[in-house]
């Protein structure tokens, strides 16, 4: 860093702080941040160098002092009984032996004795805090700015993994033997983890909010805290979120000796635990499994974006202490950032299934975390905008787990002003129909339904692996098969013979017979997915279950009327619209009966039962013993009513299992009748 004057210190300070308080907001309050972490990290390490150097310019309110941001007003606040503090950053393997030796220094021991740690992932999602009173889950809760954060507890009871009662961990563990979890369960505790997406689950909600015309999240971390920072829980329900803990604040009524003992309460109480987490009998090994892990992070379905490193006796951590954001006791080592910088050759449009026009940046190939990339995601208009990318310019890309690469900013310098803007055309580039933009939507369509884009992407739609399961067919032999004028659409799947497959290039025997099997094992499929293999805009995989539900056979669906598609709950007006008119078009009509008369076989799962529950809403509360949340509440569904995850004076009846929650409560507020599990069951006898 060059010599610094005061007074330029000083006004470099400000920019930083201004800057780095610009980008906590958007990334801790909006879930929207503009510059990728690695790019976070060097303002914030250029700060914290800087103040160092100058300690009298340290300011009490400086983000370098400060974790998160304020809790947001629309949720209630929860006082965290122990601060969630932030970790200090390790970036390579020497910043790690440095802070062994720190700690070393600290405690006065000998430089040469080894230290135990523990190593374990770092997940990139949302930290979280969960109170349980006596074993029961009573208060979820964000970050906030570490001391308070939002109280976002239903939301938080719609993720499986989080245990709603502790589980009693068996007595036989010898206490004796200090890796075996505590017997007794604590009075009060807080459990910290991360809530956070797999790839898979990201993936499903951007296809569904690309069809439904929203924009899509830009990573697993920003869907997984948009999901949980919103205020309607069955937006978070639908959304499959998944935890590991790590770790516990305050607690009364336990003791544990080191880390890795909790780790294993927290296993046996009925958390999920990262399964990778180890202990290291010194730095060194620390080292080994960081720089593993470096090389490794792709194969898990899940990002991360380091190896947190925690001494794992508690008498040390306790002497070591805390420093202000952060603990001494933990660093995070930090993977090196997968961005490069390239130029942009070219911009591709693609078609997707739904006529979706995607913006693609071909650039001069370049490697990325190991892996030579040439393609790279501009996602929409708006985001070219937001980024001022132009073809010719210089840019930073980054791989963010193994999601697609993305375009992550411009280096303005490198301009000489040949750079062309970026302009969508105005007609399909794969059939030269018309693009349109409906009014308030971020994408641009091509409208022509023969579009050979569009034919190809919805015949690979119906042979994924969430849809009919067609194994075999991957992105080539679908395009190969297209290409050769042999499919024209799914149902022409059904009718191909071997013979029609020999001739092709690379096509052998052996794999001929398998893709005809797996096409001939497809025929018995569920309704639901039969649905959702269809391809119908707004209809993804759940609107498939509840469509399938209700309907209860593909020739009700195919004769429904809008109105009667609006009476099942979670389906709107837009959906409807959707599934309608796509019946209305005869060459849809002529492919299903093509399928039928090939012997596809949809089967109706579970059928809705009788309408005794119309116009009843029902709540469940507490542990069910019969069956689980999700039974109970298909149940209802079948029977015509519905259920929702919130208590309100229009709710019916607030069935209450065992250990309920403020739902309970909140119910004998409002006056609204609570039923017992089996007064419930009852009803649904009768009904059904
Ligand atoms: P941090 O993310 O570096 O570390 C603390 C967090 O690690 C904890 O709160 C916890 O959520 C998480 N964690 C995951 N696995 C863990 C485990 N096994 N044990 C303990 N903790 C674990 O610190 P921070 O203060 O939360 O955020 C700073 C980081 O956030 C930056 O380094 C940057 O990566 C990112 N950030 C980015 C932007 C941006 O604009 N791109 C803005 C602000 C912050």
């Amino acid at each position: 860093m060059p010599e610094l004057t005061r007074e330029q210190a000083e006004k470099r300070l400000q920019e930083l702080r201004h800057q780095i308080e610009h980008h906590n907001y958007l990334y801790y309050v909006l879930n929207q941040p503009e510059i990728s972490d690695a790019e976070y990290d060097v303002l914030m390490r250029e700060l914290l160098e800087l103040e160092e150097r100058f300690p009298n310019l340290r300011t009490p309110d400086s983000p370098s002092v400060r974790v998160g941001a304020p809790p947001l007003d629309a949720f209630g606040t929860h006082t965290h009984r122990q601060p969630m503090l932030s970790l200090d950053n390790a970036f390579g393997a020497d910043e790690l032996r440095a802070f062994d030796q720190r700690i070393k220094r600290f405690l006065g021991m000998p430089l040469s004795q080894p230290v135990e740690y523990v190593a374990e992932l770092k997940i990139d999602g949302l930290a979280i805090s969960l109170t349980y009173v006596d074993g029961v889950f009573v208060t979820g809760a964000t970050r906030g700015d570490g001391l308070q954060g939002e109280d976002v507890t239903q939301n938080l009871r719609t993720i499986h993994a989080i245990p709603l009662r502790l589980r009693q961990p068996v007595a036989e563990a010898s206490p004796s033997l200090i890796d075996e979890p505590t017997v007794r369960l604590p009075s009060f505790v807080e459990v910290r983890g991360e809530v956070y997406l797999t790839h898979d689950e990201f993936r499903r909600i951007n296809e569904e909010r690309e069809q439904t015309g929203e924009p899509t999240f830009a990573n697993p971390r920003n869907a997984a805290a948009g999901s949980v920072r919103q205020l309607d829980p069955r937006v978070t329900a639908k959304r499959r979120l998944s935890l590991f803990a790590y770790g516990l604040g305050a607690m009364e009524g336990a003791n544990f000796e080191t880390h890795w003992q909790i780790l294993q309460t927290l296993k046996a109480w009925g958390f999920p635990v990262n399964p990778h987490a180890r202990i290291c009998g010194s730095v060194e090994e620390v080292v080994a499994l960081c720089e593993e892990w470096t090389a490794r992070r792709q194969e898990l379905n899940y990002d991360v974006d380091g190896v947190v490193v925690k001494v794992n006796s508690l008498l040390m951590q306790a002497d070591l202490g805390y420093v202000q954001r952060s603990p001494r006791w933990a660093v995070a080592y930090k993977f090196p950032a997968q961005q490069a910088r390239t130029r942009i050759v070219e911009v591709r449009w693609q078609v997707g299934r739904t006529g979706a026009l995607t913006p693609v940046a071909i650039m001069e190939p370049v490697e990325v975390g190991g892996v030579t990339v040439s393609r790279a995601t501009l996602h929409n208009e708006d985001e070219i905008a937001r980024k001022g990318v132009m073809v010719g310019d210089e840019v930073v890309i980054q791989r963010a787990g193994d999601v697609i690469p993305e375009v992550v900013s411009v280096v303005e310098e490198a301009r000489d002003g040949d750079e062309v803007p970026i302009v969508r055309p105005q007609t399909c580039p794969e059939c030269g129909a018309p693009v349109e933009k409906p009014e308030g939507e971020a994408v641009a369509r091509c409208v022509n339904l023969a579009c050979p884009a569009q034919i190809v992407e919805r015949i690979r739609h119906f042979t994924s692996r969430n849809a009919m399961n067609i194994e075999g067919f991957g992105d080539r032999w679908v395009q190969k098969l297209f290409e050769e004028g042999l499919i024209r659409d799914p149902s022409d799947l059904y009718y191909l013979k071997k013979e029609h497959l020999l001739p092709l290039e690379r096509m052998g025997d052996k794999l001929a017979e398998n893709l005809l099997n797996s096409v001939e094992r497809s025929k018995q499929v569920p309704l639901s997915r039969f649905i959702y293999a269809l391809g119908i805009r707004h209809v993804g995989e759940r609107a498939g279950q509840l469509l399938a539900e209700y309907l209860a056979s593909l020739d009700a669906l195919m004769n429904a009327s809008e109105e009667q598609l609006q009476q099942i709950p979670e389906i709107g007006p837009a959906t409807a619209r959707e599934v309608v008119e796509f019946f209305q078009r005869e060459e849809n009509r002529h492919v299903i009966r093509k399928m039928l008369e090939a012997g596809v076989t949809p089967i109706a799962e579970r059928q809705k039962r009788s309408d005794a529950f119309a116009g009843l809403t029902f709540v469940f509360t507490g542990a069910l013993q019969r069956f689980t949340r999700e039974q109970a509440e298909a149940l209802v569904r079948q029977l015509g009513g519905k259920a929702s995850g919130s208590v309100s004076k229009q709710t019916s009846y607030v069935v209450v299992g065992e250990s309920p929650g403020a739902k309970y409560q909140r119910a004998v507020q409002l006056g609204v009748p609570v039923l017992s599990e089996e007064e419930f069951l009852k009803m649904v006898e009768e009904a059904g």
